[in-house]
């Protein structure tokens, strides 16, 4: 009689589509998923290193269980009565699955990524996200995919350049800081083939605890390869665009909320007026009120 090792359950976002089970090695699943996906499909097909699960139109959130069995396990009969059952064979090299799901754009909220090889990047721009954190080693594809999707991209510039400048000393292992120096440095490429191809650009830091101090310092560095202005529009209205708060935020006008830097210098002549608040920075107005 064969035993339970393991199970695993999650609650997957389906929406009306469906999801992949495939291959945590991608190089094992010729075709990822969702492509050659079939819509309103079989409840269950299987492909090379993934099985595809279909919802039949009215599910929103599936449940998920996984169980690892040391033995033939028991056949789905003996589960109870299921509307739909099915049996398939996936063959995993790597021994572990991903679950991968479509459920972007749906309901009125939509998806980001963060990611920085082309690979996955690509993949999630395929499926429908709206915004792609890093992006760092992007590719033709990914600048294609960007403007062909009218997607977002978010360049986190200054993370990496913390990291490689603080990575060491905080005891970061060879292994990963040369990785991070490699990430980093191709960070300012990418930036500057996003922006000459005219992909929607905003500004974020994606910097954690205390490095968070850091953050104005992304200025600075897309700088070398942006315009200020152009810089300020990542900040302000494509920033707006991406959350859909055009008119709300990022923008001076009538109806808009009044939340504003008053700053001494002209930020078009020199981005570092943003960048050091000690002074530069006069007044900060909130909601209409000066703070
Ligand atoms: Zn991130």
């Amino acid at each position: 009689m064969a035993g339970l090792i393991r199970q695993q359950k999650l609650a997957v976002e389906v929406d009306f589509y469906g999801f992949a089970l495939q291959d945590l090695d991608d190089t094992q699943v010729p075709l990822e998923y969702p492509e050659g996906r079939e819509a309103g499909g079989a409840f269950l097909t299987a492909h090379e290193g993934r099985l595809d699960i279909e919802s039949a139109g009215h599910t929103h959130t599936a449940a998920m269980t996984a169980e690892v069995w040391d033995g033939e396990p028991p056949t789905a009969d003996d589960r109870g009565d299921w509307e739909e059952q099915a049996e398939a064979q996936l063959h995993s090299p790597s021994g572990e699955l991903a679950l991968w799901g479509v459920a972007a754009g749906n309901h009125n909220r939509y998806v980001t990524v963060h990611a920085y090889h082309p690979r996955g990047v690509n993949r999630a721009l395929r499926a429908g996200v709206r915004c792609v954190e890093h992006g760092n080693l992007l590719d033709d594809d990914t600048i294609r995919l960007l403007l062909e999707h009218d997607a977002y991209l978010v360049p986190t510039l200054v993370t990496y350049d913390q990291m490689a400048r603080f990575g060491k000393h905080a005891g970061m292992p060879e292994q990963s800081y040369r990785k991070i120096a490699e990430v980093h440095e191709a960070g300012l490429t990418a930036l500057e083939r996003a922006h000459r191809a005219g992909v929607n650009l905003v500004f974020g830091s994606d910097l954690l605890g205390p490095l968070q101090s850091a953050q104005l310092e992304e200025f600075t560095l897309r700088a070398q390869v942006q315009p200020p202005a152009d810089i300020l529009r990542a900040a302000t209205t494509t920033a707006a665009r991406l959350l859909r708060m055009e008119g709300e935020i990022g923008t001076l006008a009538v109806g808009a909320c009044a939340d504003l830097l008053v700053v001494d210098g002209n930020p078009l002549d020199d981005i570092r007026v943003l960048t050091r608040p000690e002074q530069h920075l006069r007044h900060v107005i909130k909601a209409g009120t000066v703070i």
